[in-house]
């Protein structure tokens, strides 16, 4: 059985205690916690290498983050515990690190190497709180069995030596003690420290249930469960006691943010039953993901913040042709960007992606010669599938539409707030 539990359920102190009691009963060998980085960290430390960059001083920002983990520790601990020495020390590694040379072409290798300290500080205060309250869990470094390759801050999993680990290293070791890990981290060949994508936690804990042939992963969210639209954006939600793989693997395609991407796959085809449950609400039985959950026809809303809408325009007075699409995909590819909607016409190729530091400069640069190009940013793209026709204006009031799609199953607009 694998758990995991991502960083608002260790966002502070409290938090942290609420875990140790959903544990309380629960704990037991062949049992892997997977915890990510607490509360808003990722986003700290990214912050502090966007300062870095720019090489404006970002002090105060590691500062605080030293602070935010301090309190928590406070907390959980009596003061003279020796977690407090860790901390500091994993914090003087970090600031360490942070003094290397940082450049926009080393920039990947330099975020996971800086990155990951959320998480391993993360994993080791929790560890450090079960033990003192005689939750006694193993503490293992995970890119110890996570092998990935050397394609920092999206590496790729090398899952034949990945398995290979997780079951020479780690097995024995769970016929004795839960193993409590991080997220998100893995290493590659030479042994530098990579990372699987933001919110990669879910993906670690499904790579590790594969890799260990576990009966089950259940990821611990602040929501019910998996529901028909993000609570915080929309109202009358409805949550799905169960939903087939494909369903939710569809959802996720779209943007629905509360199961990563990637973590479908492989329990779908090792046949590994998901469930979401709610960290406040521990016995309510969330949702169930499946092989052979019932279908449904809710309407289902998905909504991708932060998108750029990029237009290619031919120039030569030619039409959109086959090797103009691949051109654009072409540099698409190169630069790592999925396209989350295409839309053609006679003589533009409209594309919509995500918001990346850099990327989008990188993509007008590559192809400036071959097209006119032009982008909006600061954009939504709306997902709504199975949608009932009748409520989708009320979803567009107060925006513009700049682009619209639909297929029988799925409407799809990108819009910006008017
Ligand atoms: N801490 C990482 C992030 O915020 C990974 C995760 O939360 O899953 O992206
Ligand atoms: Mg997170």
């Amino acid at each position: 059985m694998i758990y995991k539990f991502g960083g608002a359920s260790v966002k502070d102190a409290d938090s942290v205690k609420n875990l140790a009691e959903i544990l309380r009963n629960r704990l037991r060998k062949n049992l892997i916690i997977v915890v990510s980085a607490m509360g808003k960290t990722t986003n700290g430390l990214e912050s502090i290498l966007a300062k870095k960059l720019q090489s404006e001083d970002f002090s105060e920002n590691s500062a605080n983050l030293k602070t935010y983990h301090e309190a928590i520790c406070r907390d959980l601990f009596p003061p003279d515990h020796s977690v407090f020495a860790k901390l500091d020390n994993l914090f003087h590694q970090l600031e360490n690190d942070l003094q290397k040379k940082l450049t926009p072409e080393n920039y990947d290798e330099f975020y996971d190497q800086i990155v990951s300290f959320g998480e391993v500080i993360s994993s080791r205060i929790v560890a450090e709180y079960l033990c003192s309250q005689e939750l006694i869990v193993l503490w293992q470094d995970a890119r110890a069995v996570i092998h990935t390759d050397s394609d920092f801050r999206f590496a790729k999993i090398d899952w034949t030596k990945t398995r290979k680990s997780c079951q020479s290293e780690w097995k024995p070791l769970l016929e004795n003690f839960p193993i409590l890990t991080q997220g998100f981290i893995g290493s590659d060949p030479k042994g530098k420290t990579t990372t699987l994508g933001r919110e990669g936690s879910d993906f670690t804990a499904a790579i590790l249930a594969t890799s260990l042939d576990a009966g089950a992963v259940t990821i611990w969210k602040d929501v019910p469960g998996v529901l028909n639209a993000d609570p915080k954006l929309f109202q009358n939600t409805k949550k799905f006691d169960e939903l087939g793989y494909a369903e939710a693997a569809e959802m996720t395609y779209f943007g629905a943010s509360v199961i990563h991407p990637k973590t479908i796959k492989p329990l779908a085809n090792a046949g590994i039953p998901l469930y979401v449950k709610s960290f406040l609400d521990p016995e309510a039985a969330g949702t169930k993901i499946h092989e052979q959950a019932s279908a449904h026809q809710v309407p289902t809303i998905v909504l991708k913040k932060d998108q750029v809408l990029v237009s290619f325009k031919v120039t030569d007075f030619t039409f959109i042709e086959e090797k103009h699409i691949h051109r654009v995909y072409e540099q698409l590819q190169t630069l790592k960007l999925r396209v989350n909607m295409l839309q053609l016409s006679a003589i533009s190729i409209s594309i919509v992606i995500d918001t990346q530091l850099f990327k989008l400069e990188r993509l007008m640069a590559n192809l400036r010669e071959e097209f006119e190009i032009r982008y909006n940013d600061g954009l939504e793209l709306l997902t709504i599938l199975h949608p009932i026709v009748a409520d989708i204006p009320v979803l567009l009031q107060g925006f513009e539409v700049l682009l619209e799609q639909a297929s029988r199953n799925t409407f799809q607009v990108v819009r910006r707030k008017s």
